[in-house]
C-alpha cells in the first residue's frame, strides 16, 4: 500500500470527489480525517466506508470560509492522529451569474472557499510539517478553469486561476523543506456540482460532444492520480498541474 502510516485530511470530503478521495487513499492504508461542513450523515457513511476498508477515520466539521474553523480542523486531526502528512484542498463550489449580476456575497463566498480557504488550510499544515520536520504533501483540486475561461463563473475562474499560482510559489518556497504541492485539475466530473448538467439530457450531450474521451468522469478517475501524488513515488514532482479532462482542455475544433 503507497499511504501506510500515513494521515491525510481531506477537505469537503463528504460527497463528490472529496468522498472518492477519502475512499482512495483509505484503501491505499491512509487514516483519514473527513471535513464536511453541512451533510454529517453523508460524512458518517464515508467514515464507515473507511472502517469497511479496515482504517481509520475522524470527521470534522468546518465552514472553510472562516480561517478560525480551517485551523481548528487541522489541530484536530494533528491531536486525534499524532500528525497529519498529506492535505487535500478539495472543497469548493461554483455559483452561476452574468459578470454584470454577480453580488458581493457571492465573489466573498467562492473566493473564501475555493481560493482563502486553501492559503490558509495550507499555512496549517505547513507549520505542522516544519515543526515535525515532515516533507509533507499538499494537493489542491482546481479546474481545467485554472487555464480555460468559463463565462459567467468569473468569480469561479479567478479562483482556481489563484490556486494556480499558490502552487507555484509555494512548490518553490517549499521545495527545500521536501515538501510538494500540485494541483489536480478536473474537467467535467459527474457530482452534484453539476446536479444542473446532469438534469439536463440536451446540454450534458453537447458537454459530452466536447470530451474526446466521450464521457464525463468518475470521481474515481481523480482520486487514482491524488493517491500517487500523496505517495513517496512522487516525491520529486511539485508546481504542477495535472489534468484529468477526458481531452476536454485541448479539443478546439474549427466547426
Ligand atoms: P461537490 O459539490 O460534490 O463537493 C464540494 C464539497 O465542498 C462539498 O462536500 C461541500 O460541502 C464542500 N464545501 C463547499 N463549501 C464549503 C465550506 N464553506 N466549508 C467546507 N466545505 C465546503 O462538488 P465536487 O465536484 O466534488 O467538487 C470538488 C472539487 O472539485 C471542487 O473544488 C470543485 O471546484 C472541483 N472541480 C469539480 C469539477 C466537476 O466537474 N465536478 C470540475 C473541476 C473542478
Amino acid at each position: 500500500m503507497k499511504l501506510e502510516n500515513k494521515v491525510a485530511i481531506v477537505t469537503g470530503g463528504s460527497g463528490g470527489i472529496g468522498q472518492a478521495l477519502c475512499d482512495r487513499l483509505a484503501r491505499e492504508g491512509a487514516k483519514i480525517v473527513i471535513n464536511y461542513r453541512s451533510h454529517p450523515d453523508e460524512a458518517q457513511k464515508v467514515k464507515q466506508e473507511i472502517e469497511q476498508i479496515g482504517s481509520e477515520a475522524l470527521i470534522v466539521r468546518a465552514d472553510l470560509s472562516k480561517v478560525r474553523e480551517i485551523n481548528n480542523l487541522v489541530e484536530e486531526g494533528i491531536n486525534y492522529f499524532g500528525k497529519v502528512d498529506i492535505l487535500v484542498n478539495n472543497a469548493g463550489l461554483e455559483k452561476r451569474a452574468d459578470f454584470w449580476d454577480v453580488t458581493e456575497e457571492d465573489y466573498d463566498l467562492v473566493l473564501n472557499v475555493n481560493l482563502k480557504a486553501v492559503f490558509f488550510s495550507t499555512q496549517a499544515v505547513v507549520r505542522h510539517f516544519r515543526e515535525t520536520n515532515n516533507p509533507g504533501r499538499i494537493i489542491n483540486i482546481s479546474s481545467v478553469h485554472e487555464e480555460l475561461p468559463f463565462p459567467h463563473f468569473t468569480a469561479y475562474c479567478a479562483s482556481k486561476g489563484g490556486v494556480k499560482m499558490i502552487t507555484r510559489n509555494l512548490a518553490v518556497e517549499l521545495g527545500s523543506m521536501g515538501i510538494t504541492i500540485n494541483n489536480v485539475a478536473p474537467g467535467a466530473i459527474a457530482t452534484p456540482i453539476n446536479e444542473k448538467l446532469l438534469n439536463n439530457p440536451e446540454q450534458l450531450k453537447k458537454v459530452t460532444q466536447n470530451i474526446p474521451l466521450g464521457r464525463l468522469g468518475e470521481p474515481e478517475d481523480v482520486a487514482g492520480l491524488v493517491a500517487f501524488l500523496a505517495s513517496d513515488e512522487a516525491r520529486y514532482i511539485t508546481g504542477s498541474t495535472f489534468y484529468v479532462d477526458g481531452g476536454l482542455l485541448w479539443n478546439y475544433q474549427e466547426q
